[in-house]
């Protein structure tokens, strides 16, 4: 491109890596031409360049397509950006400047193009705590408090130095920082969405009929089965994220009564 020199791409990818940004994800000969060429090379021209010229998404970032079922549940499936599409879903032909969709092949679903637009970076589902005494809070004792990472490591794991939490379901898991990785953090929402689709069935049933998790319990003395509404408690209480917000609200009412009928008796 007539104008830009190799002097210029150095002293633009300095710029950025002083700023902690990393130049690969900036189209750098763009930020340089609306920044110093047709810019005026102020400060302010340069934050709007840098800006503009950001790649929010490259080929092997791993991001989140949101899947709507036929029968009604909004899944999340996780894979990496294997190539960019035009709008019609061709391949383009040379340089990607613009992207418009991507091309990913999530492991639990058929492939699928999808516009830049509908694509979430994954590390958005995830929050990472680094707070040690927050990682290792109530760690087992016969290992002096401290959790070992629970990656792929053999015999002797290093110590945790990450919590990783899905933020839609609240699962968390510890990992040090080699393991921190996209592949096993979605791993953590894959086992999400197989626990909502295996109880589908029960989701399914809650959501029929909310008043089914306040239902009478089954009288211990005379039954040793459960009753259905025992069982909607029981998995009220391993699942919260998975309740209905009708049955979820009813559950909470429910508890708030049965601790005053208790407090009362
Ligand atoms: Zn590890």
């Amino acid at each position: 491109m007539a104008g830009i020199t190799r002097e210029m791409r150095e002293q633009a990818r300095e710029e950025l890596g002083w700023e902690k940004r990393d130049p690969e994800r900036y189209d750098v000969d763009g930020i340089i031409r609306d920044a110093w060429i047709n810019g005026n090379g102020s400060e302010e021209t340069w934050k709007a360049a840098v800006e503009k010229h950001y790649k929010r998404f490259m080929v092997g970032d791993w991001v989140r397509v949101t899947v709507q079922t036929e029968d009604g549940f909004t899944e999340h499936h996780y894979g990496p950006i294997e190539n960019f599409r035009k709008a019609n879903g061709n391949h383009y032909r040379r340089n990607v400047t613009n992207p418009h969709s991507a091309f990913l092949h999530p492991e639990h679903t058929r492939s699928h193009v999808v516009p830049l637009a509908e694509l979430v970076e994954e590390i958005n589902d995830f929050e990472i705590v680094t707070e040690w005494s927050q990682v290792h809070k109530g760690g087992p004792q016969h290992n002096y408090g401290v959790y070992h990472c629970i990656g792929m490591h053999g015999p002797y794991p290093p110590p945790a130095t990450v919590m990783v939490i899905h933020k839609a379901s609240g699962r968390k898991k510890r990992f040090c920082d080699n393991c921190n990785t996209p592949q096993q953090r979605t791993g953590l929402a894959d086992e999400a969405l197989f626990y909502q689709r295996n109880l589908k069935s029960t989701i399914l049933a809650l959501r029929a009929d909310p008043t089914l998790i306040t239902g009478p319990g089954a009288d211990p003395r005379e039954v040793w089965e459960k009753a259905p509404a025992d069982e909607a408690r029981d998995f009220a209480d391993t699942f919260p994220w998975l309740v209905p917000a009708p049955a979820a609200e009813l559950y909470q009412q429910w508890k708030e009564e049965q601790s005053r009928a208790c407090a009362a008796a």
